[in-house]
């Protein structure tokens, strides 16, 4: 998945924010979280072009492993369930879940290793012939980028509504 991250990461923290009985938390930090959650494992193309010269598929760090979002969105359950006015709590739950999300949408077309690292088997529900070079113009041609095309027509929406759904500063 290329366009479609953060996009997702904010539906899902909207999501959540709109059906909170109470949120210990600024809404819009809330919704930050979601969205660099839903950034977060991508970040590690840092390492893979400035460290590691492109030499490990990128999916294989530790940072595109679900077991590591499972984890920690478990641990935030849990703190949570023991102190529900932690807001920490709510930012890590939001930011595990963003990641946990990337995951299943990069699983869609992209290999996923989703039992590292116990097992060193990639799944991907769908495969992208590579028919046209460069190798990104395969993706781009490809029927699951009208899917990355309609969460971020989704998010748009959603995010123009809460925009005028939001009081107006100053009119009482
Ligand atoms: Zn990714």
């Amino acid at each position: 998945m290329f366009i479609a991250h953060a996009p997702s990461g904010y539906l899902l923290a909207t999501h959540f924010v709109e059906r909170a009985r109470s949120l210990p938390v600024r809404a819009s930090l809330a919704v930050a979280a979601g969205v660099i959650g839903g950034l977060a494992p991508d970040f590690d193309m840092l390492w893979f072009y400035l460290v590691d010269a492109r030499q490990t598929h990128h999916h294989k760090y530790i940072s595109h492993w679900p077991v590591l979002w499972l984890s920690l969105l478990m641990l935030a359950l849990l703190w949570r369930q023991v102190r529900p006015s932690s807001a920490s709590a709510v930012v890590l739950g939001l930011f595990a879940a963003g990641g946990l999300l990337h995951m299943v949408l990069d699983s869609v077309v992209g290999d996923i290793w989703w039992f590292a690292p116990f097992v060193d088997r990639p799944f991907a529900l769908f495969t992208v012939p590579a028919l046209y070079k460069p190798w990104w113009l395969n993706f781009f041609l490809h029927w699951s980028f009208a899917l990355e095309l309609a969460i971020c027509a989704w998010a748009l929406a959603t995010w123009r509504r809460r925009q005028r759904a939001r009081p107006i500063r100053g009119v009482r």
